[in-house]
């Protein structure tokens, strides 16, 4: 018998850059059965184009899908302790796992078992014993459907003219952010980046290139960002953010200031700006140190002020502050 991975393989990465970038090898499927004879004929009929994980019993199965979501799960329903409609109903219950579709696989195909399954939540039933042809066709098909609805909730947090996240996804990463930095006491930056006389580019230039402008400007500042749990966002019109997790003050500044240069090294020529003859941007940095309690809304408060002071004090420039926790 082929050893199958086993249901504590780690690794899955949930960045929306992450799910957007190269599609995974392969689908990942989790097969659930406390006989492991069961899960064997799973893992000859998918081995070959999927990856087959394995869990013996209900609570292994939650426990695995909690912490790397598979694409698909295969759910016996007898099995002792935790029967398949519980594992069903948990996974349908917690937001993290609830999107993971699950195929009942069993002997049971009874209208009202299988009924009772379909109201859980589950997307189809198989019955035992399997006949390959069948299950990898159902299987397809699900996975395609759940291939197309992730690809629709990620399109949702992009921005159509600039392919960096959108307000929405920004507004969203903030919060989680912000409570994660204050439980983990760990830094927190926000830098709010706004381009300078834009409306002056947009009556000299032409709209379109005006549009051109923004989606460089896009690509420069997610250039500039290393570490994979930053992100940047289009906030507004010619408004962009940046959210910095787990990064000292002093190091957004120095970041800040890479981003100011880099926009400027552009060179794309302005002549219609007070500040320089090419585009430039202000900037506004806000960090939160990782003590006491803050929210969101404080540190972006404080970004946009900052934001004003730079605009003020003659554009293409960085004003930056900590917030004090109260
Ligand atoms: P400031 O230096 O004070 O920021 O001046 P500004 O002209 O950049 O600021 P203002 O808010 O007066 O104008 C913003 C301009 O940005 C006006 C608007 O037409 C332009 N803009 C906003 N969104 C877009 C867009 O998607 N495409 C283009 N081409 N222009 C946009
Ligand atoms: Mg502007
Ligand atoms: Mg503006």
């Amino acid at each position: 018998m082929p050893r199958l991975p086993h249901a504590t393989t780690p690794q899955t990465d949930s960045t929306l850059a992450g799910l957007l970038g190269a599609p995974a090898a392969k689908p990942r499927l989790l097969a659930v059965d406390d006989q492991p004879i069961n899960i064997q004929v799973m893992h000859q009929i998918f081995s070959a184009d999927h990856q087959v994980f394995m869990a013996t019993s209900g609570a292994q199965a939650l426990a695995f899908c909690r912490t790397t979501p598979p694409d698909l799960v295969l759910l016996d329903i007898v099995m002792p302790e935790m029967d398949g409609f519980e594992v069903c109903a948990a996974l349908k219950a917690d937001a993290c796992t609830r999107d993971i579709p699950v195929i009942f696989v069993t002997a049971h195909t009874d209208a009202a078992q299988e009924t009772r399954g379909l109201e859980l939540g589950a997307v189809d039933f198989i019955s035992k014993p399997v006949n390959p042809a069948v299950v990898r066709a159902r299987v397809k098909t699900q996975l395609t459907l759940k291939f197309q609805t992730d690809l629709m909730r990620k399109l949702v947090f992009l921005d159509g003219l600039t392919g960096v996240f959108n307000r929405r996804y920004f507004d969203q990463q903030l919060a989680i952010e912000m409570a994660r930095a204050m439980r983990a006491q760990s830094p927190l930056a926000l830098i709010m980046i706004d381009v300078d006389f834009f409306k002056r580019f947009n009556d000299r230039y032409g709209h379109q290139a005006g549009d051109d402008c923004l989606r460089q400007i896009a690509l420069t500042l997610k250039e500039n960002l290393r570490r994979p749990a930053d992100l940047v966002a289009r906030y507004g019109g010619e408004e962009f953010a940046c959210i910095l997790p787990d990064t000292a003050f002093a190091d957004a500044l120095s970041l800040a200031r890479e981003l100011e240069q880099s926009v400027r090294h552009k060179a794309i020529a302005h002549a219609d700006s007070d500040a320089a003859s090419m585009v430039t941007i202000s900037l506004g940095v806000a960090g939160f140190k990782g003590d006491g309690v803050a929210d969101a809304a404080s540190l972006l408060a404080l970004a946009d002020a900052q934001l004003y002071c730079a605009k003020n004090a003659g554009r293409a420039r960085i004003c930056s502050e900590e917030l004090t926790s109260g």
